[in-house]
């Protein structure tokens, strides 16, 4: 039996209806359509609030759920990474359950697909049982020119234990400031390896690094004990140093451009033109503040024509994994956003970015994006 559902507001993935609007669903949440309510029939159920398609987490790092609350608040980015780099490893059982809880809490919350970040194969047992849609982005990392192929093969190796899920995967750079030449080459001229994310300026220093190979991150390098040959490039951020190893017909999540200025944009635009190539900013507001109590300047990414998209993050920057919570983070900052813009980052663009949109993101017709109640602060699922 179908089932009918109005509320004080229907988001739909694209725009707001109003009250007199009904959305119809069969008994498993396929949208069967959305009409008038004269035209509805009976058996209309009313919700208070906001009615809207399930949310999209397009960024989390679910392997790190164990980190919650270890990791200081407001330590700036480099004392962060070396935090998740001493704390990382530790008892897989400890690993595994606050994976279940972590992904449980996400569930909880109307998320119903991720972009996840996988170093490991931490999470492969959890995604095994199919609770959440996932995109595994298989990441990896080496600085120096001579590791490149042991990490790519590494990754290789967990790329080929995630083809078991039923789920898609990519190799993806962890970052500018970590990956070489050598390596980005290598990812992306893996066969099929299209759908591609990077973290990005998620500090100043960060380009700061690529101008003069000074700055911050050298305390980094130097814990690794590794001689880096990043600065003096001719180029006025990491972005515009390393956008050229992307190729135009992958897709690009660049995440948190906490650094990203007038130039980048401009820049990212002539090389990825927004007609010929699929490119979307990712916003983790929440982890943001919590490692250097910054925010990107949302409006001015929006403003570029680029579709936004929003991360959790993970655990270790973040008290929780919620996307509606991370929304009223940027209503608050940033109160001229319109909730239908912000909305519709956090789903429709969202399932886009993680080429999911033949399912989710929206209540168009023969979709199974689930439907949830956002009401008295809180977001949760109805179907
Ligand atoms: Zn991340």
């Amino acid at each position: 039996m179908n089932r009918k559902y109005r509320a004080e507001k229907l988001f739909t993935g694209h725009e707001f209806l109003g009250e007199d609007w009904v959305l119809i669903t069969n008994e498993v949440g396929k949208i069967i359509d959305t009409v008038p309510i004269h035209e509805a029939g009976e058996s209309v159920v009313y919700y208070p609030g906001t009615l809207l398609p399930g949310f999209i987490n397009a960024h989390c790092h679910l392997e790190l759920s164990h980190l919650k609350g270890v990791i200081p608040r407001h330590t700036g980015l480099v004392d962060f990474l070396m935090g998740v780099l001493q704390h990382r490893n530790t008892d897989s059982l400890v690993i595994q359950e606050a994976i279940e809880k972590a992904e449980k809490e996400m569930i909880l919350n109307g998320i119903v697909a991720v972009g996840d970040i996988c170093n490991q194969t931490d999470t492969l047992l959890q995604k095994q049982k199919g609770r959440l849609k996932y995109h595994n982005f298989i990441e990896t990392n080496a600085v120096l020119p001579a590791m490149a192929e042991k990490r790519f093969n590494n990754a290789l190796e967990v790329y080929h234990q995630f083809s078991h899920t039923p789920y898609r995967n990519s190799i993806v750079p962890h970052a500018p400031y970590s990956v070489s030449s050598e390596l980005f080459s290598m990812i992306t001229s893996l066969p099929g390896n299209k759908r591609l994310c990077m973290h990005n300026q998620e500090t100043q220093a960060e380009n700061e690094l690529f101008r003069t190979g000074k700055g911050d991150f050298q305390r980094l390098y130097d814990a690794l004990g590794i001689q880096h040959s990043f600065g003096n490039l001719p180029v006025n951020s990491s972005l515009q140093q390393v956008l050229p190893h992307f190729k135009p017909e992958s897709s690009l999540m660049l995440v948190h451009n906490l650094a990203t200025h007038d130039d980048d944009i401009e820049w990212l635009l002539k090389k990825r033109p927004l007609e010929e190539c699929e490119t979307s900013f990712c916003i983790c507001a929440g982890a943001n503040l919590y490692i250097s109590n910054q925010l990107p300047n949302i409006p001015m990414l929006s403003d570029s024509g680029i579709p936004l998209v929003i991360g959790t993050d993970s655990l270790a920057s973040n008290d929780e994994l919620n996307i509606y919570h991370e929304l009223e983070i940027i209503h608050e900052r940033f109160p001229a956003i319109p909730w239908e813009k912000l909305f519709k980052w956090a789903t429709l663009n969202g399932a886009i970015a993680l080429g999911m949109d033949n399912q989710l993101g929206s209540f168009d017709k023969g979709k199974t994006p689930g439907v949830v109640q956002v009401w008295g602060g809180k977001a949760n699922r109805i179907i």
